[in-house]
């Protein structure tokens, strides 16, 4: 198969971390038979240098016309003063409006190498964390109209949390088709003993599952839902949830997993054509050194495979070549426990490539 990537390297570690996943995407063509072009495309601070625009219009073009888009991450204290429409966090935002993508995927994955890693108890997380949550992206109260008024002399402040049947229909395929290519369970989180927004995204949900009869849908209110992430994780495969709600048990379910290095993300439209990268920041404190770890970067390669190429093995092989890296005590500084080796970001992306294989 033949795809064309928009590779986005960015600012501070971004050039090091995408360097290393493009190296583990070139081993996976090699052993099978892929073709994967990469089209360089500049946003952030690099592109506020080079162009005075954190995304010009013909770098979004080729992102909008490639098969996926992988970034490393964008920004750094060189760019804080910049005006706030030329802030580098601008060119990211930009980049999902002018790709249409309307869900944010996040795994939330214990490696049990890093168990250790987890605030969580022992005994919890022995019993394996690895499920993902979709979250809508560009709906909800973030979106709804937000005033402040004065009445009698007392400010009010309202923020409108709003949804139509078709944003819950599109975020809600996207929950099914996710949990099609896991164990085909999903969960939809919401607050439908409250509100109205929740009842009618319940009720999409379940004319929905009509359509994905192979998976079996459950409700959960979102407070239980927050409960159950640190009581009893391994319930979940695929959480499909509105926008404020995703945000914050997003932000829960990346901190039980441990370390920010070693986590993907994926954000998804209409297309296949999807946007990949890290969940942490661009990390100038550490940039240029060679210590970053680029696994959350090659993991973010691996589900670009999985959910817009639609290359189950290939996405496997990677996650597999992680696992064995780490079963052999090769840790990146952010990651360094007593007793295991210490390397660094090239050197980690050299021991993922020896392990990759096809099978
Ligand atoms: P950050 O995620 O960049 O760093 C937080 C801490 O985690 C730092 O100590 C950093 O060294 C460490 N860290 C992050 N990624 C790591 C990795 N792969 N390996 C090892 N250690 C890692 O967050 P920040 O410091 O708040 O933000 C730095 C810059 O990144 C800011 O300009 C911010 O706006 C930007 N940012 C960009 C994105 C993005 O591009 N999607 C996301 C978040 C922040």
């Amino acid at each position: 198969m033949t795809k064309n990537i928009a590779v986005i390297r960015g600012d501070g570690i971004g050039p090091e971390i995408v360097e290393q996943a493009l190296k583990v995407l070139n081993k996976i063509a090699d052993l099978y038979g892929h073709t994967f072009n990469y089209t360089d495309v500049d946003m952030g601070g690099c592109a506020i240098d080079k162009w005075g625009n954190p995304l010009p219009e013909e770098m979004l073009e080729k992102c909008v016309e490639s098969d996926s888009v992988l970034l490393g991450a964008v920004g750094g204290e060189k760019w804080n003063n910049v005006p706030g429409d030329m802030r580098p966090e601008k060119g990211l935002l930009r980049l999902r409006a002018g790709m249409g993508v309307y869900s944010n995927n996040r795994p939330a994955k214990i490696w049990k190498q890093l168990a250790d890693a987890s605030p969580l108890k022992k005994e919890i997380v022995d019993k394996g964390i690895d499920f993902i949550i979709v979250r809508e992206l560009i709906g909800g109260i973030y979106f709804g109209e937000h005033t402040t008024t004065e009445e009698s002399g007392e400010k009010k402040a309202v923020d409108v949390l709003s949804y139509t049947e078709s944003e819950i229909e599109r975020i809600g395929r996207i929950g099914f088709e996710t949990a099609r290519k896991r164990s085909k369970r999903l969960c939809s989180v919401e607050k439908s003993n409250v509100l109205d927004s929740s009842r009618l995204w319940k009720s999409v949900m379940h004319r929905l599952a009509e359509e994905y009869p192979d998976v079996e849908l459950s409700d959960m209110l979102v407070d239980n839902c927050a409960m159950q992430i640190v009581k009893n994780p391994s319930q979940f495969d695929v959480i499909v949830t509105e926008n404020m709600f995703g945000d914050i048990l997003s932000d829960e379910a990346s901190m039980i997993t441990g370390s920010i290095g070693m986590i993907p993300s994926s954000s998804l439209g209409a297309t296949s054509c999807g946007l990949y990268e890290p969940i942490h920041g661009s990390a100038p404190d550490i940039a240029g050194m060679d210590i970053a770890n680029p696994i959350g970067t090659i993991l973010s390669a691996a589900m670009m495979l999985r959910y817009s190429f639609d290359m189950p093995k290939e996405a496997d092989a990677i996650e597999n070549a992680v696992s064995a890296v780490l079963d052999e005590g090769f840790r990146t500084a952010d990651i360094m426990s007593d007793g295991c080796k210490k390397v660094g970001c090239s050197e980690m992306g050299k021991l993922i490539i020896s392990k990759l294989e096809r099978k």
